[in-house]
């Protein structure tokens, strides 16, 4: 455990330079777990993003990135990966202290996943090819016609405070490995890991302004690039209310748009699941980092026989929680984000009781600074407000089944469509639920970091479009067709 050492510079990153915002506007940032202040970091207008997106232009058009081959591009990103990972001890704690998240999950779980991620796309980026066909033209003639895949141009990409560094080599890697320059702006609660990543990224050699990083305020900064006339492509993750907003602001200058957004992910525990086997993980799926995960499984949709025992196997799990200050080795569970973020949690937790659902454990708030919350069980039904909204907390509602259709009508009752997990020894079972159920992606007897080599996202509120895997390459693409009659 090291507490970070050093914060990162805290100004914006434009065309290479660090500087402070144009009107010299600052926002505080503060620590989860204690609710002091970290650090003040420059918060950029519409007149930084103006310059950021600019830079990104020039730099696209000047193909020094661009139109750079793709095994050097794919060079750079590997160097990228390698400063990372030499970093991933203070990068960690970066997150820790602006996130909350226990420094252990970070250390081994995201950001050895951002590592991965840009080794993977490194491998990406001499690999975007198009297609070729000899087609019969209508004169009679033959018509050879061949697809070239290329950089989509200027990406803005929007990034939530929950996994900061992840999510941003998420957006990064797959746009930098096709070619595409960048304007980033991360969240306001948690800038200084993505700050840092930046300036890794720099280091590994990326031409300057091929990256640019301009933290500030949702509305302002946010809303700015969201609807700046110079980006073509948007790529957006953070809460549906939020999103919502976005294709309107983007789809005005017909740019592409990714939106990756919240979830109400259902976990399917089916009579032949080994309850002692499985538990430990379906708790987690809630629990995780105060259950500030989009692919939270909140909804825990059990079969009759064994409702009971998966409520008591919860509560057993639920009371082994360690609340705690991210930097103490036996915390398990971090506080939530902010005191917004703890409000709107204490709200529906009130809500779950009033509308009759039954609290089995948890519920409480910690008399003590921070934003803390013990985890919460409720028994309910699929038609409480907690089991419908997402409430990015460690909150779960335990909901009983009696056939494998109602299993499926459940999880499948709802606006969201991220993730859903599936616990049943019966393999058939299984691949006929997972052909029914309406999400993105489905966890079969397991759940974990997305793969950075697989798709990943949304249907309903939960988006629009994939990123990652080949599909990453493809979001950050535009294809052109070439035909020649021969
Ligand atoms: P949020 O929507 O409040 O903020 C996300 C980002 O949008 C932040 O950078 C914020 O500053 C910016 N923003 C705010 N208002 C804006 C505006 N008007 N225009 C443009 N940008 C604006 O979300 P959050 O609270 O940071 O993150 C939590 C949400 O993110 C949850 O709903 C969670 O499920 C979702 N999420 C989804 C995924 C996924 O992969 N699908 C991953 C992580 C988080």
């Amino acid at each position: 455990m090291t507490f970070p050492s050093r914060l990162p510079d805290t100004g914006l990153r434009i065309d290479g330079a660090c500087r402070p915002a144009a009107d010299g506007a600052t926002f505080t940032t503060v620590d989860p777990a204690t609710e002091e202040r970290i650090t003040v970091v420059a918060a950029g207008g519409e007149a930084d993003i103006d310059a950021a997106v600019a830079s990104a232009r020039h730099q696209f058009e000047n193909g020094a990135w661009s139109r750079m081959g793709g095994a050097e591009r794919g060079r750079v990103l590997v160097r990228a990966a390698d400063l990372i990972e030499a970093d991933l001890e203070n990068l960690a704690a970066l997150e820790a202290l602006e996130v909350g998240k226990p420094y252990g999950d970070t250390l081994h779980g995201d950001l050895p996943h951002a590592v991965e991620t840009f080794r993977s796309f490194a491998g990406w980026a001499d690999k975007v090819f198009g297609t070729t066909s000899t087609l019969a033209d209508p004169t009679g003639r033959e018509r050879l016609s061949y697809t070239v895949r290329e950089p989509a141009g200027v990406v803005g990409a929007i990034t939530p405070w929950n996994n900061p560094a992840l999510i941003a080599a998420w957006k990064l890697a797959p746009a930098l490995a096709a070619g595409c320059t960048v304007v980033l702006k991360p969240p306001e609660d948690a800038s200084l890991s993505t700050l840092r990543l930046a300036d890794l990224l720099t280091e590994a050699g990326l031409p300057p302004g091929t990256l640019n990083v301009v933290p500030g305020l949702g509305p302002v900064a946010g809303a700015a690039l969201a609807g700046h006339p110079g980006v073509d492509k948007l790529t957006f993750t953070g809460s549906p209310a939020v999103g919502h907003q976005i294709p309107t602001a983007a789809g005005h200058n017909f740019r592409r748009v990714t939106l990756e957004l919240g979830g109400k992910s259902p976990q399917l525990i089916f009579p032949d699941a080994d309850l002692d086997e499985i538990l430990p993980t379906v708790a987690m799926g809630f629990f995780l980092h105060s259950g500030q995960v989009c692919a939270a499984g909140t909804r825990i949709i059990a079969h009759r026989s064994v409702v009971d025992a998966v409520v008591d196997g919860l509560t057993s799990r639920a009371k082994e929680v360690r609340i705690g200050n991210p930097f103490e080795p036996d915390t398990t569970m971090g506080p939530l984000i902010n005191a917004r973020q703890r409000d709107r949690v204490a709200r529906y937790i009130e809500l779950g009781r009033a509308e009759g659902a039954t609290l089995v454990t948890g519920g409480e708030f910690p008399e003590r600074p921070g934003f803390f919350v013990t985890p919460t069980v409720f028994r309910g039904t699929n038609e409480l407000t907690i089991a419908r909204e997402e409430i990015f907390g460690p909150v779960a509602t335990v909901i009983g089944f009696d056939t494998d259709e109602q299993a499926v009508a459940l999880a499948n009752d709802t606006t969201y469509g991220l993730s859903a997990m599936l616990w049943t020894s019966d393999l058939a079972r299984a691949h006929r639920m997972a052909a029914r159920l309406r999400v993105g992606t489905v966890w079969i007897n397991g759940w974990g970091i997305p793969d950075q080599r697989l798709p990943w996202g949304g249907r309903g509120a939960s988006g629009v479009g994939r990123e990652l895997g080949l599909a990453g390459i493809e979001a950050n693409t535009v294809e052109k067709t070439v035909s020649v009659l021969l």
